[in-house]
């Protein structure tokens, strides 16, 4: 169940989120010129606090992503953490919840010209908060390959997690539902896996488990990262990071999304191919309960990765 935190950040202001509006001549609304991040808070294991997952490593990217459209003119990394927290309390956020920071192109600066561009646009950002529990069915989901190919990096840099580039995730999920899946894998112009519509994918092969290199074109996910340092030192499996053709994906032994949105989220069908039922001996099955206890603070190694809310 999702339901809106009554107040927004908008440009250092706090505003109730039906007067949080923009003009319809913000730059990012007619051109996609905007970048955004999706984080999630989750309640602590003892039901004390709040934690946010990997604070540090969203805003970041959210800046690296911001920097490569000039999105310059916008608070620190410090002040937006500052901002995401505060936002928090004043929701009084007392559950899991979801965070949604954007940085986007806003108004042509006096003296600038009409048209599609980057500089001579100032900046604006916004912050909005949602209560958000897990929203995946836990026994697996269904995937297609999309007709769509992922877009290119030398079209729109894939690193860069920019609004314009969800017209080809938003395309490739809907025409998967449309045909009775879940959720769509995505090529990349190669011919090989890149990533799902907003999460990547691995596969387990005889107790490794591989998922497509950053240079196969896909979003460098922090639950993709965290992942793969679990796999590695918590469960002490291999880890390859290589490009995947599509007919391996069918003759894995399992297969799963990692995302701050799904989560962990185990995939039993890929067209018409089912593939093992998930149970208590997964490899898939482990990395999500061992993602479930990080993200609750139940393992005390990982706590540098959770920022407390109160
Ligand atoms: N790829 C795409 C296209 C995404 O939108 C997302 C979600 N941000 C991911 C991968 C997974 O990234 P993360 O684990 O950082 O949420």
């Amino acid at each position: 169940k999702t339901a809106h935190h009554p107040l927004v950040y908008l440009n250092g202001e706090i505003v109730e989120t039906q007067n949080a509006t923009l003009p319809v001549t913000t730059q990012a609304f007619n051109y996609g010129t905007g970048v955004f991040e999706g984080i999630r808070g989750y309640i602590s294991h003892e039901g004390e606090n709040v934690n946010i997952f990997r604070l540090d490593e969203h805003i970041r990217r959210l800046l690296n992503s911001a920097s490569l459209l000039l999105i310059d003119d916008i608070p620190t990394a410090d002040e937006i953490q500052k901002s995401i927290l505060n936002l928090l309390r004043l929701n009084n956020a007392r559950s899991d919840c979801y965070i949604r920071p954007l940085a986007f192109k806003q108004h042509l600066l006096p003296g600038s010209g009409f048209g599609v561009k980057l500089s001579g646009v100032s900046s604006g950002l916004s912050i909005n908060t949602l209560n958000m529990r897990s929203y995946v069915k836990q026994d697996g989901i269904r995937c297609t390959f999309s007709s769509w190919r992922r877009i290119a990096d030398n079209a729109i840099p894939v690193r860069a997690k920019i609004t314009g580039s969800y017209v080809n995730s938003a395309l490739a999920i809907e025409s998967a539902r449309l045909s009775g899946f879940d959720d769509a894998f995505m090529l990349n112009t190669h011919g090989n896996l890149s990533e799902a519509t907003t999460s990547n994918i691995f596969i387990v092969k005889e107790n490794k488990i591989i998922t497509p290199p950053v240079n196969a074109h896909i979003l460098e996910g922090i639950t993709r990262a965290t992942v793969i340092i679990l796999a590695k030192e918590r469960l002490g499996l291999e880890v390859e990071e290589r490009d995947i053709l599509p007919s391996e994906v069918l003759m894995a032994d399992e297969c799963f999304l990692s995302g701050t949105g799904v989560e962990i989220s185990p995939v039993i069908q890929i067209d018409h191919h089912h593939l093992k039922s998930i149970n208590d001996e997964s490899t898939t099955l482990s990395i999500r309960n061992i993602y479930q206890q990080v993200v609750r603070g139940e393992i005390d190694n990982f706590s540098s990765w959770l920022t407390p809310v109160y």
